[in-house]
């Protein structure tokens, strides 16, 4: 079948792509209405979708949106993966768990962030601690996000930019802007200030599986780094030791990349969603891989990203400028292009298979 057919433009369609795909594969549906509504009024939510038995010890989780605008692709994926079968022949004492749009708020606005602003891969943080610092996005704030976005404010903050760059390093300047930081709510990669409502949903969806697997797999998927089109398997090698070895041997050593070790696309992060994941199912074996496709260059996605937050801070949804943006976002996470749709596809089952074998030999 042709891969755009699992692909859907906007939120609403995606999700009743998802619904109608999850019923004919004979999923238990479970939905978490979102409390906002879409830029059309449309209604919100995270639909959950299981396969298998109910009390499996092993589960297979994707999940779609944790970056709101990037669940064009995720959706697109799962939409794929329950419409093609691979979920049909699953391992003795496994189930299939899907999460579709665990960030609705997000990828109905085209928004990377949820309705807070939030950075949800940044929000596992313990918010009753100090926050984690990020001494780059400090120095560079008002770089980052200036307060207007005119031609000479644009080209002094870009100068600005560069300089930091040629100093420290052009990996320095990206954890700098994404790494996280929790100073400036109105900023970009802001983690938050408490757990936000996306936060709160997959622990409660973790909680429950805890109940039962022993043994979870996590496809978490993403967008906006990385070689077009190209799946790359990434996870924190620190983080969780013992997950990260289960990956290299289900997966090829070569095939999984660590911001830790300095070889993947993404920058060392901190308060990501794996984190909340192994605590919310504490006593279960996690491996979380984050399989983050390429879209467009690095520089025009960050620049789109700094214009949305710009706009949502201080523009309104009747300007000039919104619309311009919002298709700006959807081109810099999204890659409406047959090509790309079909990488997507072929690379989500080829790691979903892997994955499932991975857990029958766990
Ligand atoms: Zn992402």
């Amino acid at each position: 079948m042709e891969a755009g057919v699992f692909f859907a433009g906007r939120y609403d369609e995606a999700r009743a792509r998802f619904l109608a795909a999850a019923a004919a594969a004979g999923a238990a549906i479970e939905t978490h209405p979102h409390p906002l509504r879409g830029p059309a009024g449309e209604r919100l939510a995270c639909d959950v979708a299981r396969l298998g038995p109910p009390r499996a010890s092993r589960a297979l989780v994707t999940i779609s949106a944790t970056h709101g605008v990037e669940g064009h692709c995720g959706s697109g994926a799962q939409v794929a993966t329950l419409r093609e079968g691979l979920l049909r022949d699953m391992p003795p004492d496994t189930c299939a768990v899907a999460i579709h749009a665990i960030n609705p708020h997000g990828f109905a606005w085209s928004r990377r962030v949820t309705e807070d602003n939030v950075d949800l891969n940044r929000n596992f943080v313990d918010h009753a601690q100090p926050y984690p610092s990020n001494p780059g996005y400090e120095e560079l704030r008002a770089a980052i996000c200036p307060p207007t976005r005119d031609a000479p404010a644009l080209a002094a903050a870009q100068r600005r930019l560069d300089a930091y760059a040629a100093q420290h390093g052009p990996m320095a300047l990206q954890q700098a802007i994404s790494g996280g930081q929790y100073v400036d709510p109105q900023g970009v990669f802001f983690g938050g200030h408490a757990p936000t409502w996306s936060n709160r949903v997959l622990r409660r969806i973790f909680a429950g599986l805890a109940g039962h697997a022993s043994d979870i797999a996590v496809i978490d998927y993403h967008t906006g780094l990385g070689p077009y089109g190209h799946g790359e398997l990434i996870m924190s090698s620190k983080a969780n030791p013992d997950g990260w070895r289960r990956a290299c041997d289900w997966m090829g050593k070569d095939e999984v990349t660590s911001p830790d070790l300095g070889n993947s696309s993404s920058a060392p992060l901190v308060g990501v969603n794996a984190q909340g994941m192994r605590e919310a199912a504490s006593g279960a074996r996690m491996t979380t891989v984050a399989l983050e496709f390429g879209v467009r260059p690095l520089s025009e996605t960050l620049d789109a990203l700094r214009a949305d937050a710009w706009l949502h801070a201080h523009a309104e949804m009747d300007s000039p400028e919104w619309a311009a943006t919002k298709a700006r976002m959807r081109h810099v996470f999204y890659g409406d292009e047959p090509r790309w749709k079909e990488m997507i596809v072929a690379r989500g089952f080829d790691v979903t298979r892997r994955m499932l074998a991975g857990l029958a030999a766990a």
